[in-house]
């Protein structure tokens, strides 16, 4: 223990602290049994009460209700709510920052950045109220109109987990709310006080609003149980679940089974080619960032390396003293940059897969534990010289592992990108036009995110956001994601005086 921490309150000293300052009453804290706790040292904060089936359930009710009257409630009007959790969020973002950095193990530049993301997707969805508007078509009729109009759809369930714990609530709630349509949130189990504090604001901006219905959000705490009441509820027409590609292989097809919207984020086995004319300096800050940021444990953080075979043997050696120099530790010390695993389980993945790796012919740099504070489970980010792709490299694993691999030409580098079940972010770093475009095009990456000169981790809000394959082909956020929460229905008006009919269909009855 340095200095440093022994000074320092204990994380759930801090964190009760920091709740009380958000407007979470003492007494849900102690309301029940599920623990909540700190990656920072595994010591409990909370004993929240699990919501119930017939709660859930309830809620969905209440929401089917609310949906009746904010669906006519003009969408700049729903905007303005938005435009005050955006206001709530700014004016709390250091408490939620640090909560952030409590309950998740960010540290606090990342923690403070998440909360950001919600303040940005505010306001992109406070325009967006003003701009959800349809195509007027060409019709092939005489004094006839052709329109798109767009509606609210109705409760939009969603589920999230543990890594961006408030991020990916808001980045579907503030669309879905200017949308018209409630939103009914299920946390990860693992992050839930976090979830209580977003709630708290919600609500000191709706009874600033004063025009919310009663059951326009609600949280349901508890496990994979509470989310699958949502999944298979017929009054929730769309669901937008984050998570692994475990949960979406359960949640898609329930879902489909009731031909239920989904937005599915799931898994990712994100790379990175690295070729010879690369700014090696803005390549090596890159990739430090995205293969060792958030301690390995964002969906879009970078697991796989292919350097081109020409300056393999030179770049290596930076890497590996990039990963040396970083200092793992409590977040909350100054010049930390990699914290907590979020459980032992986490580190013990990591464990299994860094043995799987060097069974597989790697050699393993770094990923040994280090002691720091209580239970926490700390690691040193891990760097994995691999002969070739095996299957310990085509599965994620949600820790700070980069696998390195040679190329020798960026066909091949393509085509090993594209080899994992996984689809989400991906980019080159190249100053080869040639090479990017390639990079870019039909025959290059296959990931929803596909980056030139940028790691793959770290996506502005203004971009839909989403991957293929097994990450789920869902997209949130910004450029047109809006539409999936809404209904589309296309109108033909006829202003004239006669019935013709489409495709010179003629039907004279007499
Ligand atoms: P997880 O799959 O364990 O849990 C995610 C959420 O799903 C939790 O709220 C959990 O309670 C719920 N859940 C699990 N099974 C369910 C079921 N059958 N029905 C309903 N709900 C269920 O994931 P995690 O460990 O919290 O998060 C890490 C994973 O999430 C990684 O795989 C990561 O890549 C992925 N992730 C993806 C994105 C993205 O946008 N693509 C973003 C963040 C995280």
């Amino acid at each position: 223990m340095t200095r440093d921490t022994a000074i320092r309150p204990t994380p759930a000293d801090e964190a009760r602290a920091v709740l009380k300052r958000l407007g979470v009453a003492d007494a849900v804290l102690t309301a029940g049994d599920r623990i909540a706790r700190s990656p920072l040292d595994g010591a409990e904060i909370a004993r929240l009460a699990d919501t119930s089936a017939d709660e859930a359930r309830a809620a969905i009710g209440r929401a089917t209700d609310a949906f009746a009257r904010w669906r006519l409630v003009p969408a700049p009007e729903r905007g303005r709510l938005v435009a005050l959790i955006g206001d709530e969020l700014r004016a709390a973002k250091e408490d939620l920052g640090r909560l952030v950095t409590l309950e998740a193990g960010k540290v606090p530049a990342e923690g403070l950045g998440e909360v950001q993301e919600m303040i940005d997707i505010c306001d992109f969805a406070v325009g967006l109220s003003r701009q959800l508007h349809g195509l007027t078509i060409a019709t092939e009729r005489t004094d006839h109109r052709m329109m798109e109009t767009w509606h609210p759809l109705g409760p939009v369930g969603v589920i999230t987990a543990f890594n961006f714990p408030v991020a990916v609530w808001s980045w579907n709630a503030a669309l879905a709310l200017v949308c018209g349509n409630p939103v009914i949130w299920k946390p990860s189990e693992k992050t839930l006080l976090t979830g209580l504090a977003v709630t708290a604001l919600f609500e000191r901006a709706a009874k600033r609003h004063g025009n919310v219905p009663d059951g326009l959000t609600a949280l349901l705490i508890g496990g994979r149980d509470i989310g699958e009441i949502l999944v298979d509820d017929p009054r929730v027409p769309l669901v937008s679940a984050t998570g692994s590609t475990a949960m979406g292989r359960m949640v898609g097809p329930r879902l489909a089974s009731r031909f239920a919207r989904s937005i599915l984020e799931l898994g990712g086995n994100n790379a990175a080619i690295l070729q010879p004319s690369a700014d090696l300096e803005l390549a090596l800050r890159g990739i430090a960032f995205s293969a060792m940021g958030t301690a390995g444990q964002r969906c879009t953080t970078l697991r796989r390396l292919f350097i081109h075979d020409s300056i393999h043997d030179s770049f290596l050696p930076r890497l590996k003293a990039a990963y040396a120099s970083v200092k793992v530790g409590d977040p909350r010390e100054a010049g930390v940059l990699v914290g907590p695993l979020i459980d032992s389980a986490a580190g013990e993945a990591m464990e299994r897969a860094l043995a799987a790796a060097r069974a597989a012919g790697g050699t393993v740099h770094g990923g040994d534990k280090v002691e720091v504070i209580g239970q926490g489970a700390y690691y040193r980010p891990a760097l994995v010289e691999m002969p070739r792709q095996t299957d310990i490299v085509r599965h994620e694993t949600f820790a700070p592992i980069l696998y390195v691999m040679r190329h020798h030409d960026l066909a091949e580098a393509i085509a090993a990108q594209n080899d994992v079940p996984q689809g989400l972010a991906s980019s080159i770093f190249t100053n080869d036009i040639r090479d990017a475009e390639r990079f870019l095009s039909a025959s290059g990456s296959d990931c929803g995110i596909a980056n030139v000169n940028i790691g793959p981790s770290g996506a502005e809000i203004g971009g839909a956001f989403g991957g293929e394959k097994e990450t789920g082909g869902g997209r949130e956020a910004g450029s047109d994601a809006w539409k999936a929460y809404m209904r589309r229905a296309t109108n033909t008006i006829n202003y004239g005086s006669t019935l013709p009919l489409a495709q010179g269909v003629t039907f004279d009855i007499g």
